[in-house]
């Protein structure tokens, strides 16, 4: 390729450095691609690097949500407790960046500000906020599903004139609470995370809920020298299971079905999954996010468990989800969530009951009280799925606007590749198993996939590739299905998009599992990208 002075041409240009990005830049490097990685942080971890909340951890276990291209780094990585915390995950990170000598490819501290497509080179002009040019070949958008935080629209949400805090972009040099009047926007993960630690901590910590989450304890401690050498001696098997399983974990559900086994066995069963910790209580039986009658039944066990924790009634209404049915939202894993309700610096502030009206200098107002705050924290979320990709000016052939090409939602072949955006690729995009997975496998299966795209496209001399509109059409259609035969479609959740104001509401990631999923790509790849428009080059692309 040439390219202007000003032009920095490049085969493939990465946008993030969270374990997607990583692993594409890895990937390229490997291939003897010419590579640049853009990330608007200081450094790699994507969400570990912004996410650094007091309480902040993994709810897949670390051994599981941790890469598995190389036996090696697999191996030697020691993680120190079932569910690491954010700090570790970011050493992880950067112990990986390291290793493959990652960080020179990449150009942090800058912003993707536009991407354009040019139809007569099928190349893409992408600038960043620093001022630089590059003129790439493929761009591959890893910038990543929760990634761009949601700043709720409530009232005054600018005038306090407190310390104001988000957990999406918790500052790195860390904040001091303590004997502080906090209060937190917020009871999804995030806030329910955060919630024990900071109530240690501040001297009063108010809640302010407007929908109560399932949560589950996570169980997390120390891993044994002895699980130490047995996780690796399973390690091969494992990694196994989790191909063509339905979220990319070792687990299954109970062995016979919630309507074989009597309240005992049942009970025992739920009993069994709750203790293993976190999310996978949501799955403990087949069927459980399907039939709503095995939903109530886990519904129910989990109320019993909050009801025995919280000492105010009232407060364990309050808490207690009745909106959804359980797992249909992401499922919250907690370290001591409930019990710090019970505690006399903590108050939970039903919004249902008593909605904000407005956010002032001195803190915040609902119809029935004012609460004064010294500090004020947003667990408030993200755009999910779509806003990273939304923010950027992305426009692909023709011009082609890409907040106008998903203004009625996005439209993914494969959630990867977008029609109208020729050479152009989003790894864990909408319409990809992406946040029902564990994400770092489902991050490397899209980029194996998309490499060996890469390959065919070099030996085949085809110079663009983009996604057909009717495939994507029909996929999309599929995504939607899939979901309509589950009881995900009953929860308000970042899921659909509800979760953000004129957002259009559609199920976002593909529930059909990623076992599935990876085998629809296999056939995609096997049977030569059919679903794509692929255009020869007739003269050599230049720049
Ligand atoms: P990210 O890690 O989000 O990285 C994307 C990067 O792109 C960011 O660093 C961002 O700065 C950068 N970027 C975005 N736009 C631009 C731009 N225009 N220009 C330059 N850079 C840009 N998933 C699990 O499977 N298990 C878990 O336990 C789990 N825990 C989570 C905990 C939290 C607090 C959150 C928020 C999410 C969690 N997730 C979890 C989901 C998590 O996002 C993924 O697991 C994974 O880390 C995503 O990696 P990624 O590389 O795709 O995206
Ligand atoms: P979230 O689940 O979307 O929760 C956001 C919270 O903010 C919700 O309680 C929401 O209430 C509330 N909120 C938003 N706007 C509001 C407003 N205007 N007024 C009052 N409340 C408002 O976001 P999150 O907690 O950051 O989690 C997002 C996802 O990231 C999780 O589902 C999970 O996948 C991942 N995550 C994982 C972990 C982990 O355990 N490893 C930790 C954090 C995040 P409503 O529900 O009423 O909208």
């Amino acid at each position: 390729m040439t390219s202007t002075a000003a032009e920095r041409p490049v085969d493939v240009l990465v946008v993030g450095a969270g374990f997607a990005g990583m692993y594409g830049v890895y990937r390229a490097v490997k291939a003897g691609m010419s590579v640049v990685g853009i990330e608007a942080g200081d450094d790699v971890g994507g969400t570990w690097y912004w996410n650094r909340y007091p309480g902040a951890r993994c709810d897949v276990e670390s051994i599981d949500y941790s890469y598995s291209f190389d036996a090696d780094l697999q191996n030697e990585w020691v993680w120190t407790e079932r569910y690491a915390t954010q700090p570790e995950i970011l050493r992880y990170a950067q112990h990986v960046a390291e290793r493959f000598d990652l960080k020179r490819h990449y150009r942090f501290e800058t912003r993707v500000e536009f991407a354009h497509y040019d139809d007569a080179t099928s190349t893409w002009l992408v600038g960043t906020d620093t001022g630089e040019r590059y003129r790439a070949h493929f761009v591959v958008f890893a910038t990543g599903s929760l990634s761009a935080p949601n700043k709720p629209d409530i009232p005054g949400v600018d005038d306090f004139a407190g310390e104001v805090l988000y957990t999406a972009q918790w500052p790195k040099e860390g904040v001091s609470l303590a004997g502080k009047r906090v209060g937190l926007i917020g009871t999804g993960s995030s806030g329910i995370q955060s919630t024990p630690l900071i109530a240690e901590e501040a001297g009063s910590l108010t809640v302010f809920q407007r929908s109560p989450n399932y949560s589950v304890p996570a169980f997390n401690r120390p891993l044994t020298d002895e699980e130490q050498v047995r996780i690796r001696a399973e390690y091969p098997e494992r990694r196994k299971k989790c191909l063509y399983s339905s979220s990319a974990g070792p687990f299954e559900a109970y062995p016979k079905s919630a309507y074989e086994v009597d309240e005992a066995e049942r009970e025992a069963a739920f009993e069994e999954r709750w203790k293993a910790g976190g999310v996978l209580f949501g799955k403990t039986f087949d069927n459980q996010t399907i039939d709503p009658v095995i939903n109530e039944m886990a519904r129910q066990f989990a109320e019993r468990k909050v009801r025995a924790i919280v000492k105010d009634p009232q407060v364990a209404d309050d808490l207690f989800p009745t909106d959804h049915p359980l797992g249909t939202k992401r499922i919250c894993t907690d370290s001591g969530y409930f019990e710090a309700f019970n505690r006399d610096n903590v108050k939970l502030v039903n919004l249902r009951r008593e909605p904000i009206t407005s956010i002032t200098a001195t803190g915040i107002e609902t119809d029935q009280a004012t609460y004064e705050l010294d500090t004020l924290i947003f667990a408030t979320g993200f755009d999910a799925m779509t806003g990273a990709l939304t923010r950027i000016d992305i426009r692909g052939s023709n011009g082609l606007d890409i907040k106008h090409a998903w203004a009625d939602g996005p439209v993914t072949y494969l959630g990867i590749g977008i029609p109208g955006f020729p050479n152009l690729f989003s790894i864990t995009g909408p319409g990809s198993p992406s946040v029902l997975a564990n994400m770092i496998l489902a991050a490397e299966q899209q980029i194996d996939w998309l490499f060996d795209l890469f390959a065919f496209l070099e030996e085949n001399d085809i110079v663009a590739i983009e996604a057909k509109a009717e495939s994507a059409e029909a996929w999309i259609q599929h995504v939607d299905e899939a979901a309509r035969q589950t009881l995900f479609v009953k929860a308000n959740s970042w899921y659909n998009g509800s979760n953000i104001s004129g957002k259009r509401r559609l199920f976002m990631p593909y529930i059909g599992g990623f076992g599935n999923y990876r085998i629809k790509c296999d056939e995609e790849q096997a049977q030569g990208y059919p679903n794509f428009e692929l255009t020869k080059a007739s003269v050599p692309a230049t720049v």
